[in-house]
């Protein structure tokens, strides 16, 4: 449960949280976001993930107004006041609020920013992960600059209903030439019969996700064999382990593409060793 969100300078109760209608959020998607994961109270990854949020924005010609101090004090009073121990914190800068134009480069408006927190049980999450989800591929139909974390994310909505249809947990995007870009809201690995772990470069067809990097480094300090190139469908399914990666969900087993059983159907020791040892590496600040 959210008790009270950050909206702009004010703590509000969930309620009473709100912001413009003309937001251009709202109306153009032209909004930027993170996701961190909270552990124990601490937050995971925070450094990075500013910092992706601050490239996020010049990448969209929006200049990044708090500084990461500033972005800290708030999320931690945002945790503290909806007591989340375990969960996630959701950071999300909008243009701001102006009267409708397609144009940005008007008067300056001001951001809008909003920080929430949510608990979420560890235990259900493990239990998820003990099992392994299975996921459905879809047509890649989002934008070109998926690299770029904004809000958005209507064809990552659309593909994850999909998946649910189907009793899929995740939805894989392939593009035109066949190839897997990511999931909808993670990116995605498998490991070959030969133990190579792939997944795919951050080539400007996926977002370059921060558990994607600290699962590198965590594969590389074991010595594991690891090549960032772009993948089929068809090799996904005939490879020995799948697996996603995404800060709310860590590393999580894929047992199932599109109905067809990876492996042995069971979560893969590669991805379960990177889920165990994940948050040695990952960076937790409190
Ligand atoms: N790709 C997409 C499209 C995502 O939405 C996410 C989750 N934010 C990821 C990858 C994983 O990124 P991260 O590990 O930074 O959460």
């Amino acid at each position: 449960m959210t008790r009270t969100i950050y909206v702009d300078g004010k703590y509000l109760p969930y309620s009473q949280a709100g912001v413009h209608v003309e937001d251009r959020g709202f109306q153009f998607g032209d909004a930027v976001y993170e996701v961190c994961e909270i552990r124990s109270g601490a937050i995971i990854d925070e450094r990075r993930h500013l910092e992706r949020l601050e490239r996020s924005l010049n990448e969209l010609d929006m200049p990044m107004r708090m500084s990461h101090a500033s972005f800290g004090r708030v999320i931690r009073e945002t945790i503290r006041r909806n007591r989340v121990r375990n969960g996630f914190v959701y950071i999300q800068v909008s243009r701001g609020a102006a009267p409708r134009d397609f144009l940005f480069s008007g008067p300056n408006v001001g951001q809008t920013v909003v920080v929430l927190a949510r608990a979420l049980s560890r235990a259900t999450n493990e239990a998820i992960a003990l099992k392994g989800i299975s996921v459905i591929t879809t047509p890649e139909q989002r934008w070109a600059r998926v690299d770029i974390k904004t809000v958005m994310l209507l064809a990552s909505s659309i593909a994850k209903e999909k998946a649910k249809a189907v009793g899929a947990k995740e939805a894989w995007f392939v593009g035109d030439d066949g190839m897997v870009t990511e999931g909808a809201s993670s990116n995605a690995w498998i490991v070959t019969m030969d133990g190579e772990l792939i997944t795919r470069p951050a080539d400007g067809h996926i977002l370059k996700g921060i558990t994607r990097t600290v699962a590198m480094e965590v594969a590389e300090n074991r010595g594991l064999k690891l090549v960032e190139r772009a993948f089929t469908v068809d090799e996904a399914k005939k490879a020995r382990e799948a697996f996603v990666t995404s800060a709310s969900a860590g590393v999580l087993p894929v047992i199932q593409i599109d109905g067809t059983v990876i492996g042995n159907g069971a979560p893969g020791s590669t991805a379960t060793e990177l889920r165990q040892l994940f948050h040695t590496f990952a960076e937790a600040t409190l």
